[in-house]
Parts: structure tokens; sequence; C-alpha cells
């Protein structure tokens, strides 16, 4: 039976380029998912976009010396770039800086403040004399008051992951020009999600059983230690959504609080482009829907704590608000399958250094299946990983290229010129034969269990192991000496081989969706696995924004046995996957951290 598939993914700020710690640790685990769910007939949304009114993005403005409009621009367009090149097939990627956002952020808000969650408190707040204006989160910085780190940010500690309350921030300075605020009085609205604190704990218990530990584990143990606390949800800034409320004017809501509303709006703002504006519902409001959120640990908290906080908070008021019509509750997260995170040569991944390897910049060089690969294989699912160069070259020479690469293409290559080009004819199938084809269909039910529990490292190995099983058949079976003693033989070998591989291509698409794609047309068929990726410029009242798109195939690829008939036309095959120089691990290192 269809399912319908929510896969929402972190909102990246628009204040730096992408990195390979970021796509594996949310863009690609969400859309290899996508994808495995798309080749099962699922309806899939997948949605993410720019985070584009964060102080991040101020402060990078403000050291650019150029309008904020213009920085997020900049970043965004990089981002579709980087998406449509590595095939992180967003239905959406859209921006926090559209009209629909802005609508869909303010009627929660108000959904909120109608059910009582919401308060105003005057309370003291960083300030700077010198820029005569008040410094939210990022534009302090000083030493935390949990772990002691010098460089935590007002509002979050990287080397913690804790949530700050910014006015306890020890040795606090003015990351604008590193003089020390004071903190003087402003108002402000606060959630108050202590009164959502029994409802969140409920969730969080009853997904416990088949949450990943690392993500149940840190969210309840946070709720036990220090209890849900009302946060701020607005500011002293000017560029970001506005307070809905008359006299609030030059405060904006909290970046925090908006951001993660994007996974509503883009799913609302991408059926109303699509033509069929109730759409979003299916994955919103019914209730057999699945909804899962790909973000890297430092955000675990505010996507397992407080937004079914906030989704709960607003009810059934939302629409009400939103759309005045008869109001139902939004779903709650199905799974949150947190990442760790991924270093780099031994070290921590930091852009200001360098010491990271660029998503675009990688590709300048590099095949997107390669990254792919790399990037699934040595997945942070449960605990940190590391890029190394070495282990990179090693792994696609070893496994991509040899191990799945080599048996797609010798077998192709082989049929092609021995059978002119056609799919043989292979008569009576002999036990050897319809042995290796029932284990490698087999691997539908294991890889896709596997999936289904988003253990992508786990699903990925096993497709190979499968594609070991392959090898081991040919050699045994020989077609390469069979051919020249008996044909007929080498017929059924070569049949078996291009029926299994036709099946281990599909077990591989969610992966590495390019080279499955040209396999498809190698093995003669017509249609596409996948649907294209595309640009499409929106208009509204704030200007214009860019969004990725995709366009389903008329008739997609399934995620079921291949149904290879004898005679079919085969295409001239060219090799999958490129061998690498093991000397590059030592050049790419030399490029590191300069
Ligand atoms: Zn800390």
């Amino acid at each position: 039976m269809s399912e319908n598939i929510l896969i929402a993914i972190a909102w990246p700020y628009a204040n730096a380029e992408i990195h390979v710690g970021n796509i594996t640790g949310s863009h690609l685990p969400g859309d290899i998912e996508a994808r495995y769910h798309r080749l099962k007939g699922d309806n899939v949304l997948m949605v993410s976009g720019t985070d584009s009114h964060g102080t991040p993005v101020t402060l990078r403005a403000d050291a650019d010396g150029k309008p904020v409009e213009q920085v997020y621009q900049l970043f965004h367009n990089q981002f579709l770039e980087l998406f449509q090149k590595s095939g992180i097939s967003y239905d959406l990627y859209t921006s926090t800086h559209t009209e629909n956002h802005f609508k869909v952020s303010q009627s929660m808000f108000l959904a909120l403040r109608k059910n009582g969650y919401l308060y105003t408190e005057t309370r003291p707040q960083w300030y700077s004399p010198p820029a005569r204006r008040f410094l939210p989160d990022r534009y302090v910085e000083g030493t935390c008051y949990f772990c002691g780190f010098e460089g935590a940010r007002s509002d979050q500690c990287d080397n913690c992951g804790n949530v700050l309350e910014p006015e306890k921030l020890l040795n606090p300075r003015s990351k604008v020009d590193g003089s020390t605020p004071e903190l003087r009085d402003t108002k402000h609205f606060y959630l108050d999600l202590s009164k959502l604190e029994p409802d969140v704990e409920q969730f969080l218990c009853d997904r416990k059983h088949y949450w990943r530990e690392t993500v149940v584990g840190q969210s309840l143990g946070q709720i036990e230690s220090e209890g849900l606390q009302p946060r701020p949800i607005t500011r002293d800034l000017d560029w970001g959504i506005p307070v809905p409320i008359e006299g609030w004017e030059g405060k904006c809501i909290y970046v925090w609080f908006e951001a993660v509303i994007g996974y509503l709006s883009a799913a609302i703002e991408w059926a109303k482009i699509s033509g069929q504006p109730d759409a979003w519902r299916d994955w919103w409001t019914d209730l057999t829907a699945k909804t899962y959120y790909f973000i890297g640990k430092d955000n675990i908290f505010f996507h397992a704590a407080m937004w079914p906080a906030q989704l709960k908070g607003a009810g059934v008021e939302f629409i009400e608000i939103f759309s005045e019509e008869e109001g139902v509750p939004l779903n709650l997260p199905f799974d949150v399958p947190a990442n760790q995170f991924m270093n780099l040569e031994g070290q921590k991944i930091s852009g200001s250094r360098n010491w990271a390897v660029w998503g675009l910049d990688f590709l300048t060089h590099y095949d997107p299946d390669a990254l792919r690969y790399y990037l699934t294989i040595n997945m942070p699912e449960l605990r940190d990983s590391d890029w190394d160069w070495d282990e990179f070259i090693a792994r696609n020479n070893n496994e991509l290229v040899a191990t799945w690469g080599n048996l797609a293409n010798r077998v192709l290559s082989f049929a092609y010129k021995h059978w002119e080009g056609q799919v043989p004819e292979p008569g009576e199938l002999r036990q050897a034969d319809k042995n290796i084809i029932t284990l490698v269909e087999n691997g539908f039910r294991s890889v896709g269990e596997h999936l289904e529990a988003v253990r992508l490292r786990a699903a990925l190995t096993e497709a190979l192991r499968l594609a070991s099983e392959v090898n081991k058949y040919l050699d045994t079976t020989s077609p390469w000496f069979e051919i020249k003693s008996d044909k007929l033989a080498a017929a059924k070998t070569i049949y078996t081989a291009l029926r299994v591989i036709d099946s281990l291509k599909v077990l591989f698409a969610p992966f590495v969706p390019f080279s499955s794609e040209r396999l498809h047309t190698y093995l003669g068929y017509t249609e596409q696995l996948f649907g294209e990726q595309y640009v499409e410029e929106q208009a509204d009242s704030l200007g214009t924004h860019n969004t990725l798109r995709y366009w389903p195939p008329e008739h997609g690829g399934c995620w079921e046995p291949s149904g290879l008939r004898p005679g079919q036309p085969l295409v001239q095959p060219a090799p999958l996957f490129k061998k690498l120089e093991p000397s590059l691990a030592e050049e790419e290192r030399n490029r590191l951290g300069k």
C-alpha cells in the first residue's frame, strides 16, 4: 500500500558554503530515503530551503559590507547548483524569505498565542552602547556556562551542544566590534514550553522503541535534567518576519522559532505552485503519513522537543487562523534520524580555517556518485565518522569500481559483443543460475528493511555484498571461457548475470542514482528510473526567489526484481565509475587548511 512520506531536511544558513559534513549529515540521507520511497511507489514530498533570516546571515552581510538580501541569494543559488550536481532531489527547495513562509509562521505564532502558550516579559538583554542596538544571539560570544568553552554563541554552545540563556553567558563580547556589551531591558514574547513538557515527554516515550538511542537519549536526558524552559520567540532585529501584532514594529520572530516552521510552509508552497493547494495535507493532517526529519546532532533538541511542542501547542487553531477552515491537528514527527558529525582527516571540520571538503569544489574534480558512495558507507549514523582521503580513494577503487562497476561493465560489454547487442536467449536455467537470482532478489527485502529503518550504511553494505556474490558466481561459471566450448551455457550465465545486474541497479539506485540511471539505459530501457531536477523562479510581494523542483518520471523505476526479457536490445556500455590514482590523496591533503 502506498504511504505518504514527508522527507524534511535541515535548513542551511545562507552564510557559508555546504561541505561534505553537511551533505552526509542531512541532505544525502534524506535524498536516499526519498528515492527509495519513490521507487516503492510511495507519495513522497522532500522539502527544505535556505534559512535566510538567522543572525549568521546578517553577521556575514555586515562582514562583507553587502545588503543581506544579496548575501542570502548568493549562497542560496550556490546551494541550488550543488543539489542539482549531487542529485539531492528536492520536490521543493525554497527559502524562509517568502510571503508564504511569513504567513505560515505568523499563523503559528498567533495560534500559540490564542491557546495561551505565549506571554510577554521584560528582561535584560545584551546591548551595545557604541552601536546603539541590541545584540541578539550570535552577535554576542563568550564562555559557555556548561562546559567552559570560550567561543560559545550566546544562544547555543557548539562545543557541548547545549542551548544557552544569553544573559547567563560568561565574559561576553560583541561580535561586531569586540566591545563588552551591557544588559538593558527589552520586552519580548516567550513560548511557555514548560506547559508543553508533559506532551513532549509523552511524544518521546511513544517513539522510544524505534528512534535512534542518540536522539531519544539526548532529548529525554535534557528534559529530565533541565525541564523545558520558556524561551523568547521574538527579538530586536529588523531582518526577519515581523511580529504580527500592533505595537511590536521593529521586532522580529526569532529564527529558532520560524525556521523549523519551514517544513510546513514549504509543503504548503509546494502544493500551491503545483496547482493543488490542499495537497500539503497528505503529509500534515493525514494521520497515516510518516514524517522524517534529517538533521545533524547539533539540531536534535530543536527537532525532537521544541518543534513537537510548537506543533502540539498550535493545535487545530493553526489551520483555523491560516486558512479560516475547520481546524485539525498537525502531524508530529514520525522519526528524527539525526546523524552525528563527520570530521576531516581526524580534525573537526572548520570552514573558517578552510579545513573542509566543499561540495561544489569537490564536484569539479570527482563524480557525484563517488561522493555519495563514500558519504553513505561512512555516514556518521551512530557515532562521528571521519573523511580520510586515502580511504575515499581505496573504497572508490576497491568497492565501487572493482565490486560493482566492473561487474556491470564486463557482463554488459561481453553480452553486447557476443550476442549482437541483445540480451541472450538462455533456454532452461540451471540450479546455480536460479540460486543467484533468488539470492539477489531477496535483496529487495533485506536492503529494503534497512532503508525502512533508516540504516543506510547497512543497506548499502548489503547491496555491495550481493554484488560480490554475483562476482563469485561468475568466477565459478567463467562465461569468458565457457563461450569457446559451449555458447548456450555461456548464454545461460550471461542472461542470469544481466538479470541480477538489472536488479542490483535498483538496489543501488537510491545511493548512486547517476550510474544506475546510465546502467538502466545500457540495459535497453527507454524510460528513466528517476525524474528531473530543475530551477524555477517564484515571485511574491517580497521579490523573487529561485526554487529547486523535481519533475517525476511518467513511469519511473520500481523497487521490484528484474523482469529482463531475452532479445531486449542493449546499448553499447561504458564504465560506470572512474578508478582514482592513490597519489591524489596527498595532493588533496596539501590543499587543506590553506
Ligand atoms: Zn558548552
